[in-house]
């Protein structure tokens, strides 16, 4: 196992352990509801859009430790940024979980420790579960449909 894998692996564990932006969104104007049925991960995304900008966000939920980390660190990608900015993020991420892209620093921040989902099938949708779930509550007024990853 490569040094970098290894750093990777560590932030995902710390996030899973200490989820960031965990718990309710006072003032929350949009949210979705979001299940993996493969892994039973669920995971509940609010926001606060202000205009097109995502003033704020929170999640709750449970589930594995790559659901928990990968909708603590998206939360914190997507924080300040406007729809259609975090959908393109979602679109580079998702590639790079599916492995056909190769995710880089530059483009994806702290995102790329998912990099090495790819070669781990089963995973994807634990990774891009939180990020369907956020496309969701982006893309509805108030509550939107649950979604699933089957
Ligand atoms: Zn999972």
């Amino acid at each position: 196992m490569s040094d970098l894998t290894e750093l990777y692996q560590s932030v995902i564990l710390d996030h899973n352990r200490k989820p960031r932006n965990f718990g309710a969104l006072d003032g929350a104007n949009r949210q979705a509801d979001g299940k993996n049925p493969l892994c039973g991960d669920s995971v509940v995304v609010q926001l606060h859009v202000e205009g097109d900008t995502i003033r704020d966000v929170m999640f709750t939920g449970q589930g594995c430790a790559i659901s928990k980390a990968s909708a603590s660190l998206m939360t914190a990608a997507v924080k300040g940024k406007t729809r259609a900015e975090a959908e393109a993020l979602f679109a580079r991420f998702h590639s790079m979980v599916l492995g056909k892209s190769e995710g880089t620093k530059e483009e994806l921040g702290q995102l790329v420790v998912f990099s090495g989902v790819s070669r781990f099938p089963v995973r994807v949708k634990c990774a891009s579960l939180p990020w369907h779930t956020l496309k969701a509550a982006l893309a509805s007024e108030g509550v939107a449909a649950p979604v699933t990853t089957e």
